[in-house]
Formats: structure tokens, C-alpha cells, sequence
């Protein structure tokens, strides 16, 4: 059988995954947490709220420490591909 999907990740690298990245509008709050600990993936929008811009915007590490720090938990990060969950 030949597995060569091109969303089969390749071990061979020793790239990050591919992201799927949320922020839940009825918990964010607007503190801005996200946007400066990972200013490529998140931006704040005329409501004040977090919206991702872009999905690989910043690294993995920036990414789940901004997910962490979030003051209510209002950010999710999974694994595009195979949708593992990264955060929380
Ligand atoms: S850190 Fe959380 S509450 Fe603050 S702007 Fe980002 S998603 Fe919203």
C-alpha cells in the first residue's frame, strides 16, 4: 500500500506540526496575553478579541506558552493533521 498522502507527516523532518488554533469569542476577555507573547498568530480585532491571523505565525513553543497563559482559558491548539490535541 503506498502512503504518500501529502498530509502524512514525515518523520524524515524535524517540522512542527501543522496548527489548528482557536480562541472561544465568549471567553476572551481581551487582555491581550496572546498577542504579546505570540504576536505572529494572534491580533486583536475591533472588539478587543483575539482572532488568529495566522496559524504558524510564531513557534510552537510561543504558541502553547500564549495558550498557557491565557487568563480564561480561551485558547485551544491541536495538531492539524491528525488532530491531536497540544493545549490544553
Ligand atoms: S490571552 Fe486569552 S483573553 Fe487575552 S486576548 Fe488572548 S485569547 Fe483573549
Amino acid at each position: 500500500m503506498n502512503d504518500t498522502s501529502p498530509f502524512a507527516p514525515d518523520p524524515s523532518t524535524d517540522e512542527p506540526p501543522r496548527l489548528h488554533i482557536e480562541v472561544d469569542p465568549m471567553r476572551c476577555v481581551g487582555s491581550a496575553m496572546c498577542v504579546e507573547l505570540a504576536p505572529g498568530v494572534f491580533a486583536l480585532n475591533h472588539w478587543r478579541q483575539s482572532e488568529v491571523v495566522d496559524p504558524e505565525g510564531d513557534t510552537l513553543a510561543d504558541i502553547l506558552e500564549a495558550a498557557g497563559n491565557c487568563p480564561t482559558s480561551a485558547i485551544t491548539v491541536s495538531n492539524a493533521v491528525t488532530g491531536e490535541i497540544l493545549f490544553p
